[in-house]
């Protein structure tokens, strides 16, 4: 039976291990927490799924909460310009629902229950000499420490790496207490402030198994919302959260007037520099190892891409492994998988960069969904597969033909 060691048991990390596990194969997964310990620690992210992605974990029969989580069916987005006036409203519903359950909660779960399916866990924070330790006892190693220091023994990819230092600065909490006509557990809420910065209200599920809101801001680094580096509490974010709306969009107060934290762990300040790293790394014995997921293609997550990204490659890294047999996982096996999931990848990265620094067509394409809403439908899908977007989202020419026709439909119909 072949063997394959996994650094990092996150969202990339266990889903490649239980998918090998499904396909036959002897996995050791390396985590640096134990189960209780993620779910008793502060929170990691506030990711939201999209269809294709929330199948192929049904596929696994890893979708425990599906009939407990928020189901998100609608999504609700004002577009104000640079003063904060409302310019727009687009309401939509979604093809098929998207779903946000508590990493902290989610982990941990997995984490057993790859145990049970017969995976090794080992309780290890690993560094550099353990790898190179641990490399010749697998067929591969895989590394998925997310953002972890371990990362940094991928190198940066220039060409493919757009930014040098973050776009947004983030202050996200999880809240009760959200109240008004348009709050409600099917519906995402967005606010869209231009050159200013972005707000979200989005339903989930925390790790208390308990139906909640993601209240998150990102701001543009150096503009009026630019509030939340260097924030000390939970409490102290949930109020720099209310007095932005408040200030920046007032008609949003009473939505969050008396919102509170679920938890006083239930929060996250920071910022993050979107960077595309090469998918193989050497060790120092001249072994190799190859990176997934965010340790190698890491998003602001403005556009909801990172732990989308991180399942659709584990899921192809699976099907490559099996379709390779009893051959050896060479760099040029490797440097074939990653180019392969590069062809999908390029457009979720254009993706989030095209909302991080919008480009004047971009307010056309607004402008036209609040008016056709199969224009909305089809950005709405380009989160879950962002190739659909190609080219029309990206470029100004490929838009205007696209508005023209979508236009020409609306008139004929
Ligand atoms: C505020 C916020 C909002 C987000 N919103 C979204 C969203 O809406 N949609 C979306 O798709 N994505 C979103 N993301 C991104 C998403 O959470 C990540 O892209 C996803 O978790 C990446 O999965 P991963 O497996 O690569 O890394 P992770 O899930 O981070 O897992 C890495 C694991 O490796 C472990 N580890 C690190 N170093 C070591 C070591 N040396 N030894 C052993 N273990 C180690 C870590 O403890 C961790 O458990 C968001 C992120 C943030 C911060």
């Amino acid at each position: 039976m072949r063997r394959i060691g996994i650094i990092g048991a996150g969202q990339a990390g266990l889903y490649l291990g239980i998918s090998l596990l499904a396909a036959g194969y002897d996995v050791t997964v390396f985590s640096e927490h134990t189960p209780e310990s993620i779910l008793a620690a502060k929170l990691m992210s506030t990711q939201i799924l999209f269809p294709d992605v929330l199948q192929l974990e049904r596929n696994l029969g890893l979708n425990f909460w599906d009939d407990d989580c928020p189901s998100c069916e609608r999504t609700y987005n004002e577009v104000c310009d640079t003063e904060g006036n409302l310019a727009l409203v687009i309401s939509n519903i979604l093809e098929k629902p998207w779903q946000g359950v508590d990493q902290r909660l989610k982990i941990s779960t997995w984490m057993q229950e790859f145990r049970r399916r017969g995976g090794e866990l080992v309780i290890q924070k690993m560094t550099l000499l353990d790898l190179d330790e641990c490399v010749h006892n697998y067929d591969l190693l895989v590394v998925s420490v997310g953002k972890g220091s371990l990362s940094n023994l991928f190198e940066r990819d220039e060409e493919k790496s757009h930014h040098d230092k973050p776009k947004r600065h983030l202050g996200t909490g999880i809240y009760t207490g959200l109240k008004g006509d348009k709050i409600d557990f099917h519906t995402l809420r967005a606010i869209n402030i231009f050159g200013v910065g972005e707000i979200l209200v989005v339903p989930f599920y925390n790790k208390d198994r308990t139906p909640a809101y993601i209240v998150s801001a990102g701001a543009y680094p150096g503009g009026v919302m630019d509030r939340f580096l260097g924030v000390q509490s939970g409490q102290e974010l949930a109020e720099i959260t209310k007095k932005t709306i408040q200030e920046l969009t007032p008609w949003n107060y009473e939505i969050v007037e008396n919102m509170e934290l679920t938890d006083e762990k239930d929060w996250l300040c920071g910022a993050i520099t979107p960077t595309v790293r090469h998918a193989i790394a050497n060790l120092p014995s001249g072994a190799t190892v190859m990176g997934i997921a965010d340790t190698v293609i890491l998003h602001d997550p403005i556009a909801g891409q990172g732990g989308n990204n991180a399942i659709k490659m584990a899921h192809l890294v699976t099907q490559r492994i099996v379709e390779h047999g009893k051959l050896p996982f060479d760099e040029l096996w490797m440097q074939s998988v990653f180019a392969e999931f590069w062809e999908y990848a390029q457009y979720a990265n254009a993706f989030a960069d095209s909302m991080l620094t919008p480009s004047p067509h971009l307010q056309d394409i607004l402008g036209a969904m609040a008016q056709n809403p199969e224009i909305a439908r089809d950005f709405l899908q380009g989160y879950n597969h962002p190739p659909s977007l190609h080219p029309w989202f990206f470029d100004p020419e490929a838009a205007k033909k696209y508005l023209e026709r979508k236009n020409k439909q609306k008139v004929a119909l």
